[in-house]
């Protein structure tokens, strides 16, 4: 049939393909550890819950302004001022239904046909398949484990021609953990300047970091990156929030005038409800972040020490996220052969790395019970074993 082409260029998202598979084997009553699903385990706290209750209860189930209501931009104002040290204005945010939204607006408004879109690998799924529903070109540049899967500057520099539009950068990083520097951001910044490129700064995992090292935006260092910089946060992940879909993004109030255009006359606001409940998560002071920053670090401890005795693997441990992503060419596989093995072997779910564009890799995602990552790494290990036995 007579589809549009730019539909063809694009793949179904592999992330959410494992979440599916994830749910369906559940439902079939599967006993399948699931190291796959890309979002917190936790219930989204009572606080937040109630305040979208009341919402309904009191009617406020009517559209609301499409950037957001104006108490929820003060509230993503005060956020940004607090916790990034970024000062917007209301009308430089514009609430969305979900982080994922506003890249897509983001990019939608920034880059014309045939521009180039600087995207590190390993990368988040969707980065590449969105430049690509705009009709331009993702530029991906490589980083390695070595370097702690960290572009560096020089690297940007020689990549950039007339052609190239705009650099994603995600800080904290999904699926490798990494986390830059105030050196390495402040390179990255004088090189974007320098070459007159805009950021697209997705912090989506900012309230998990491990270490003390803290979260740093881009956006902050000086007037000048300010001025050509999108930061992109929302609830998911720091409030287990994925289901609410609410998202954010800040920028200069002229680019964001053009992003409210396409959010104008595509989805309208986000859901007054999920609205109301983001007001309430915003306005914490973190309590909920920290408890679950917690657990998640036990839990990627306990599961570092279980990898480290498996010797046809090798990783970087993470500083931030619920992910770790793991090396697994020693075994001979490919990542699409080792994650389809072990479900059917053992029923261990897992994400194929060249999901984030890089076979030789596979993501856990340790958003999951103790329990679980207990069974499920014995079960890998045992598998291993057999592995290597037949080899
Ligand atoms: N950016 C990154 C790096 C992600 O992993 C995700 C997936 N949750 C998103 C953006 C989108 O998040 P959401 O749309 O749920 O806010
Ligand atoms: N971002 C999560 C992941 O990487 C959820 C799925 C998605 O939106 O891609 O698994």
């Amino acid at each position: 049939m007579n589809f549009a082409r730019r539909t063809k260029s694009i793949n179904p998202s592999l992330t959410l393909a494992v979440a599916s598979q994830a749910r369906r084997l559940k439902n079939e009553g599967k006993d399948v550890v699931n190291f796959g699903s890309g979002e917190p385990d936790f219930d989204t706290p009572e606080f937040i819950k109630s305040k979208a209750t009341a919402a309904i209860k009191n009617g406020f189930t009517k559209y609301t302004p499409t950037a957001g209501t104006r108490q929820l931009k003060e509230a993503i104002c005060a956020k940004l001022k607090r916790d990034n040290g970024l000062n917007y204005e209301p009308s430089s945010i514009i609430a969305s239904n979900g982080a994922k939204h506003s890249i897509f607006n983001t990019l939608f408004a920034l880059v014309e046909e045939d521009e180039e879109v600087i995207i590190p690998s390993p990368y988040w799924v969707s980065y590449p398949q969105m430049v690509y529903l705009c009709n331009a070109k993702p530029r991906i540049i490589e980083t390695k484990q070595v370097d702690n899967f960290k572009i560096a500057a020089y690297k940007l520099k020689q990549n950039i021609n007339p052609k190239t539009k705009v650099l994603i950068l995600n800080t904290p990083n999904n699926p490798t953990g990494a986390v830059y520097s105030l050196s390495e951001l402040q390179e990255i910044a004088k090189v974007c300047v320098e070459k007159n490129i805009f950021v697209i700064a997705d912090e989506i995992y900012e309230k998990l970091i491990y270490d003390d090292s803290g979260h740093i935006s881009i956006a902050g260092l000086n007037k000048e990156i300010y001025n050509r910089t999108i930061t992109v946060n929302g609830l998911s992940k720091s409030h287990a929030m994925t289901g609410w879909r609410i998202g954010y993004l800040a920028g200069p109030a002229e680019i964001v005038k053009e992003i409210a255009k396409i959010q104008d006359h595509t989805t309208s606001c986000p859901s007054s409800i999920s609205q109301e409940a983001a007001l309430a998560a915003i306005a914490e002071d973190d309590g909920f972040s920290k408890k679950m920053r917690q657990e998640f670090r036990r839990r990627r401890d306990y599961l570092i020490e279980r990898l480290k005795e498996l010797k046809q693997l090798d990783f970087i441990v993470p500083r931030a996220t619920f992910y770790l992503f793991c090396n697994i060419k020693k075994t001979g596989l490919n990542s699409t052969e080792f994650v389809q093995r072990l479900l059917n072997e053992q029923s261990v779910l897992l994400t194929p790395g060249i999901a984030f564009g890089d076979h030789d890799y596979v993501r856990f995602s340790f958003a999951t019970s103790m329990g679980q990552i207990e069974k499920g790494m014995d079960r890998i290990e045992q598998w291993l074993r057999q592995l290597q036995r037949k080899s």
